[in-house]
C-alpha cells in the first residue's frame, strides 16, 4: 500500500486572478516531492486562468472547487466540467458542506458530478461530513456513509481508487475547532471500510481520505500521523503563501 499525501487548499469565494499569480510565485519553488506529498490548490473559477498559468512547469496540482453536470446547454452560471479539463485542472471539489447547505445541492447531484467529472477526465475530490447536530445524536457514521454510497453510486473501482474523498465535519468548517485526530482518524477509517464494502480490499487500500476543518501548520502534523488520513482539505490556513508552504511541507 503507498498512498501518496494531498494536501489541498481550498480557496472558496476569496481572491482574484492577480492574488492567484502573486501566491502561487511565492509558493511554486518551495514545495515538496510530489511524490512524497502532492500540493493542490483548488480556486474560484474566475481565478483558474490564472491559477494554471502561473503554476505551468511546477509541481502544484491545481482544480476547481465545484463544476456542473453537464458538458454544456442552457445552464446560466454554472461550470462544465469539459471547459475545466480544457484549461488543464486536474481535480474537482465536489459536494462540499457550503454547496450543499447554501446551494441544495443533494447526494444525488454530487453523483452526477462525480460522473461528468471521470467522463472528462478529471478526478473529484468527494466531500462529507456530518453537522453538530447530527454529531451529539450519534448519529454521524450512518450520515456519512449514507453520503458516501449515494455519491459512489455507479462508480467503477477504478474510478473510486483515483479518487479522493474529504472528511469535513460541518462542525469544524472555518470555526477554529478540529475534530481530534482520533474522531477524525476513526472516521475516515470508516469510510475506508465503506469502501471495502462496496468495492474490494484493493480498492479500499487505493482511495486517498483527507480530514478537512479548521486544519492549521499546528495541528497537520497529528493528524497526518493517522493511517488512514492521506491528507488535508483546508480553507483558511491556505490563504497565505508561508502557512500553505507549511502545511504542504508538514514531514520537514
Ligand atoms: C474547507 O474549506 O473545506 C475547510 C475545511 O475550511 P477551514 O480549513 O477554514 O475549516
Amino acid at each position: 500500500m503507498s498512498r501518496t499525501p494531498i494536501i489541498a487548499g481550498n480557496w472558496k469565494l476569496h481572491m482574484n486572478p492577480e492574488q492567484t499569480t502573486e501566491f502561487v510565485d511565492a509558493v511554486k519553488d518551495k514545495l515538496p516531492d510530489p511524490s512524497k506529498v502532492e500540493s493542490l490548490i483548488c480556486a474560484p473559477a474566475v481565478d483558474l486562468d490564472a491559477l494554471r498559468k502561473a503554476a505551468k512547469g511546477s509541481n502544484l496540482h491545481i482544480g476547481a472547487e465545484n463544476c456542473y453536470f453537464e458538458d454544456e446547454g442552457a445552464f446560466t452560471g454554472e461550470t462544465s466540467p469539459k471547459v475545466l479539463k480544457e484549461m488543464g485542472m486536474d481535480y474537482v471539489i465536489i459536494g462540499h458542506s457550503e454547496r450543499r447547505g447554501y446551494f441544495h445541492e443533494t447526494d444525488e447531484d454530487i453523483n452526477k458530478k462525480a460522473k461528468a467529472i471521470f467522463a472528462n477526465g478529471l478526478k473529484p475530490i468527494i466531500c462529507c461530513g456530518e453537522s453538530l447536530e447530527t454529531r451529539e445524536a450519534n448519529k454521524q457514521e450512518d450520515w456519512v456513509v449514507g453520503q458516501i454510497k449515494a455519491a459512489l453510486d455507479g462508480l467503477t473501482a477504478d474510478q473510486v481508487s483515483s479518487l479522493v474523498i474529504a472528511y469535513e465535519p460541518i462542525w469544524a468548517i472555518g470555526t477554529g475547532k478540529t475534530a481530534s485526530s482520533d474522531q477524525a482518524e476513526e472516521m475516515c477509517k470508516t469510510i475506508r471500510e465503506t469502501v471495502k464494502d462496496l468495492y474490494n480490499e484493493e480498492t479500499a487500500e487505493n482511495v486517498r481520505i483527507q480530514y478537512g476543518g479548521s486544519v492549521k501548520p499546528a495541528n497537520v502534523k497529528e493528524l497526518m500521523s493517522k493511517p488512514d488520513i492521506d491528507g488535508g482539505l483546508v480553507g483558511g490556513a491556505s490563504l497565505k503563501p508561508e502557512s500553505y508552504l507549511e502545511l504542504v511541507n508538514y514531514q520537514g
